[in-house]
């Protein structure tokens, strides 16, 4: 077979793969969004066999035979042609699926299933010990899996890999042992200053919430005939396919500024998906680079750009407009404290963004012992809070507050909550070289100018797609490789100011 017959066999298998994986991203946003309550039984039919299908055609020998033909062909004699990446791309996603017997495929999704459950109600009744049991299955699980797909540090890091290729533990946890010392030091030298302006209480209605944070989407360059917003419990954003791009959106009456630093961030997904490059769709050459550089997207707009005194400038007469009431004695300038107020809590998702990398750390630190045995399940609660005490200086009054808040590890994500803070890293990155090389962004925010911006991302990231793993792209884009430094330093530049330390 000639090497062109094999590679448009190849794509023509990946691109109905992707398809697929399509179909089931649009059932779990109907799930999230409109699906009665009474569907659930039938959706989780839908899915399994989708998933089903989706194992049995990756893992078909047919397409370890297409790539070992295309790897010793001359069409991949350039790394970086986007034939060379999608072969490179798709090996590695071929080997680490048929490294993982379809046994402990359906035993981890049986197992997450019903861990998702045993967590919920431990969190209820704030009782780790009702989780504790699940949470040793889930590790032997990940130990196995660790040991199926290979590693060459410690167990970890294979789960690692699974959401950002190149990186490891040893890599993370240089970067992490940095940040979090200057993290700890800033947050502590701002809770000695008096606290800033508590964020007005409202009541903003949802309905005005949601046409305010639109008009917000569509100006940060958000297009909406290609993507669409709707309701749900968790905010998300699902790439269906080129041209249509799903936001989940959620609004509290009581709370503003998290509605709005809630669209941003998914709006920062968003427009990664719809930059991406529609002729490669189905291939990973139209996919993004990795989950810490779609986050970094995420946390660019909602942090840099979304907590930026320029972007309030703009917008905030408009909030004034809409909100008259509830915004009475709130200048801008109150209100953009208010935005950037900073106190160590108990619950990550509410976070400020100086305390909430110290919230990923615990996880990360703890996660990492649970893999390699340093830690037993047993005593999670109490490493937990030991850890919250020491870097955020705030200790949790019970197991619902403290281990038991987040539902990644009911849900088999071990190796996930690295790449919120990598993904922090970058958009500080990012936005640092932007700045860089397009001048006084904040200047530009204030004349609702983001067009400039957003192009620059487009034309460094999106349409790279996953040409480069994103250590190298980082480096490629900024001059350096994986590095807190800018992150340190856009915070305490702007919290030295903010709270006159
Ligand atoms: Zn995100």
């Amino acid at each position: 077979m000639r090497a062109e017959t094999a590679y448009d066999e190849l794509i023509q298998r990946v691109r109905e793969e992707t398809l697929l994986t399509s179909c089931e991203a649009l059932l779990e946003w109907d799930e999230e969004t409109y699906m009665p309550p009474g569907g659930v039984e039938n959706r989780s039919e839908q899915l399994a066999l989708l998933a089903g299908l989706l194992h049995e055609r990756g893992t078909d020998p047919k397409i370890g035979e297409l790539l070992a033909e295309l790897e010793r062909s001359d069409l991949v004699a350039d790394p970086r042609s986007p034939v060379s990446v999608n072969i490179r791309e798709l090996r590695r996603e071929y080997d680490r699926y048929v490294r993982l017997p379809r046994r402990l495929v359906e035993e981890v999704a049986r197992t997450t299933a019903l861990a998702q459950t045993a967590w919920a109600q431990a969190r209820a009744a704030s009782q780790f010990k009702g989780f504790r049991p699940w949470l040793d299955k889930i590790i032997a699980l990940k130990r196995d899996e660790a040991e199926c797909v290979g590693y060459s540090g410690e167990p970890y890091d294979a789960l690692i890999e699974d959401h950002e290729p190149g990186i490891d533990s040893r890599i993370l946890a240089r970067l992490f042992d940095a940040l979090r010392q200057n993290l700890v030091q800033l947050a502590a030298e701002i809770a000695e200053r008096p606290a800033l302006p508590p964020a007005p209480r409202g009541p903003f209605p949802v309905d005005q919430q949601r046409s305010f944070g639109e008009m917000v989407a569509v100006v940060a360059g958000f297009d909406r005939r290609r993507g669409r917003f709707d309701l749900g419990v968790h905010p998300s954003c699902s790439g269906i396919g080129p041209g249509d791009c799903r936001l989940v959106l959620r609004f509290d009456q009581g709370d503003l500024v998290g509605g709005v630093l809630t669209i941003l961030h998914e709006v920062g997904h968003g427009l990664y998906e719809q930059g991406l490059d529609p002729s490669y769709y189905g291939t990973p050459m139209g996919e993004s680079a990795s989950v810490s550089m779609d986050e970094a997207q995420a946390r660019l707009w909602e942090n840099r750009v979304g907590r930026s005194p320029g972007f309030w400038r703009y917008f905030y007469p408009r909030c004034r407009e809409l909100f008259p009431d509830a915004l009475r004695g709130y200048g801008l300038d109150r209100f953009v404290l208010a935005v950037n107020q900073v106190k160590a809590t108990l619950i990550r998702v509410n976070a400020d963004e100086v305390t909430y990398n110290l919230h990923i750390l615990v996880r990360f630190e703890l996660e990492r012992a649970l893999m390699s045995g340093d830690l037993k399940s047993a005593d999670v609660p109490e490493a937990w809070n030991a850890a919250y005490r020491r870097y955020l200086g705030v200790v949790p009054p019970n197991d619902r507050e403290g281990c038991l808040q987040d539902g990644h590890w009911a849900d088999g994500l071990i190796g996930y909550f690295p790449t919120y803070t990598l993904g922090d890293v970058f958009a500080a990155q990012l936005f640092a070289q932007a700045e860089s090389e397009l001048g006084d962004l904040e200047s530009q925010f204030a004349q609702g100018e983001f067009a400039e911006l957003a192009g620059w991302l487009r034309r460094k990231v999106y349409r790279e797609g996953s040409r480069y793993p994103s250590a190298r792209l980082i480096e490629l884009v900024t001059g350096s490789p994986p590095n807190q430094r800018p992150l340190i330093d856009a915070l305490r530049n702007k919290y030295a100011r903010l709270y006159r330390l």
